[in-house]
């Protein structure tokens, strides 16, 4: 059936899609577990924060073997917090990756410090500890690795560094809630790793995110400054154990999570182990059905150490293989009825970044090879097997219609 698809006729040249209804990408499979536990909080008389982000929180907790978790209501939110809570400020430096979301390196402006690029690996796309290593400079005061794809970093050689410069570790784990590196859950490593549960990523809550930490004061004053700096929350001045006072103890954010979220929230973290299965399946049909082909780089594969979260499966176009772009080949894609993709645009060429600190083309070649052909498929819990056939279906098609 795939080979039968090789050379038919794409449909942005005139063919027949290989889809009638249109494949979203990133959609989240969602439970009736998760609509009756929204309708009974709807029900329940208090949606803000409360009771169902506490259950979530101590639930995250157990899962990442963390002893705190931080419910916030995003992962901008959540490493902004951890910077501050991390006393990071103007006159810092901050070594992170040029191949992540922009959120990752807008948090460090917003503290008023530096974000400081080291290359990618060109293979597992992960910040590479050895271009860490280079960039430290008197004034680096943290890395934040971002676990790419969902596949975890050397979090041994980036441990290893912030310990001999005393640096704090800052996780980036928005695609990594299953992951693990050397056995070591994801979570449980480093001084605050934070998790997103945008809509789009393995365990939603629609917008929201959590920080963990080992550290209990660490986790008061994230707390805190989820709160405008109030030192109790408001579900515990609103309910019957509350005082109903508030003292704000110092300036702090409104970035806390809702109990409506949290309602996806719990239900959504009760089924991550089983849902990671369903999209291990769909990696390994990508896996099988894109081998070979002239016209693309299919995912690294794993090594021994990495516990892979399967949050985004991306292959790499290689232009030197392809008549077409990149804009066009996914245009080529949503012709046939399958959404996809961009992770991601290089961060340090995108216009502020290059209009504040100067960037030019060529300063970290991996990041910027991957960035240019990179194409996101569709991998979420909700696709069928059939989706996945359909997705290698529509990929063949196309490679082989504009290969060189
Ligand atoms: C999604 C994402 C973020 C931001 O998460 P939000 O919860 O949407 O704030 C940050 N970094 C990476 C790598 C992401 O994929």
């Amino acid at each position: 059936m795939v080979i039968a698809a090789d050379g038919l006729l794409p449909s942005i040249a005139g063919g027949r899609p290989i889809r009638e209804n249109f494949l979203t990408f990133g959609a989240p499979l969602i439970g009736e577990e998760e609509i009756r536990e929204v309708v009974d909080t709807l029900r329940s008389g208090w949606i803000g924060f409360g009771p169902k982000c506490l259950r979530l929180e101590e639930a995250f907790a157990g899962y990442s073997g963390a002893a705190h978790a931080v419910s916030v209501n995003s992962a901008t939110a959540g490493l902004h917090l951890s910077l501050l809570a991390a006393g990071i400020g103007p006159g810092d430096e901050v070594i992170t990756t040029p191949l992540t979301f922009v959120a990752t390196t807008n948090v460090i402006e917003h503290v008023g410090a530096r974000p400081v690029f080291a290359d990618v690996d060109s293979k597992t796309q992960n910040i590479d500890p050895e271009r860490i290593a280079e960039a430290v400079t008197p004034r680096t005061r943290a890395i934040m690795p971002m676990h790419m794809a969902g596949r975890p970093c050397n979090m041994d050689a980036i441990g290893e560094i912030a310990r001999s410069h005393n640096l704090t570790v800052i996780e980036d784990a928005a695609h990594a809630v299953e992951a693990a590196w050397n056995g070591r859950k994801v979570g449980s490593i480093s001084r605050f790793t934070v998790f997103s549960f945008y809509a789009n990523k393995n365990l939603t809550t629609a917008e929201g995110g959590i920080v963990t930490t080992a550290d209990g004061h660490v986790a008061d004053r994230l707390r805190r400054l989820r709160l405008h700096g109030l030192c109790q929350n408001a579900w515990a001045r609103f309910s019957n154990k509350g005082s109903g006072s508030y003292e704000a103890m110092e300036p702090g954010y409104n970035y806390s999570l809702t109990d409506l979220n949290a309602s996806l929230g719990i239900h959504q973290l009760a089924r991550v182990e089983e849902n990671l299965r369903i999209r291990e399946r769909h990696w390994r049909a990508y896996d099988e059905g894109l081998a070979g082909l002239p016209a693309l780089e299919t995912p690294a594969p794993t090594r021994p150490e990495e516990t892979h979260a399967r949050h985004l499966y991306t292959v790499v176009l290689r232009p030197e293989s392809l008549t077409v772009g990149r804009l066009q080949f996914l245009a080529a894609l949503k012709a046939e009825g399958i959404g996809s993709g961009i992770h991601y645009l290089p961060v340090h060429l995108m216009p502020f970044y290059v209009g504040k600190y100067g960037y030019k083309p060529g300063v970290f070649p991996n990041a910027e090879r991957i960035a240019a052909g990179t194409i996101s498929l569709p991998m979420s819990g909700k696709l069928t097997d059939q989706d996945a056939q359909d997705v290698v279906s529509a990929v063949r098609k196309i490679a082989a219609y504009y290969a060189r």
